[in-house]
């Protein structure tokens, strides 16, 4: 029997497993995080651990947020 493991998949990408990133891969990776958010995609499954980074880390969850106003309202006309 086979199903996809996301988790094995993901951790493979990272290297070493990875369940929470720290505030250096969030910040790291927040921008793309965001836009990946922004677009729709599954930005969760992109970057694995940065939810949860977020959730227990008031101040990237600060970042997050400044950074998503930021991306989302910086269009390229006016
Ligand atoms: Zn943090």
């Amino acid at each position: 029997m086979k199903r996809p493991d996301l988790k094995e998949t993901v951790s493979r990408l990272l290297g070493p497993a990875a369940p929470e990133v720290d505030c250096d891969v969030c910040f790291d990776q927040l921008d793309r995080y965001v836009e990946l958010e922004l677009a729709g995609d599954d930005a969760d499954a992109a970057v694995p651990g940065l939810r949860a980074h977020l959730e227990g880390c008031p101040a990237c969850r600060e970042e997050h947020e400044s950074l998503r106003a930021l991306v989302s309202g910086d269009g390229p006309s006016r």
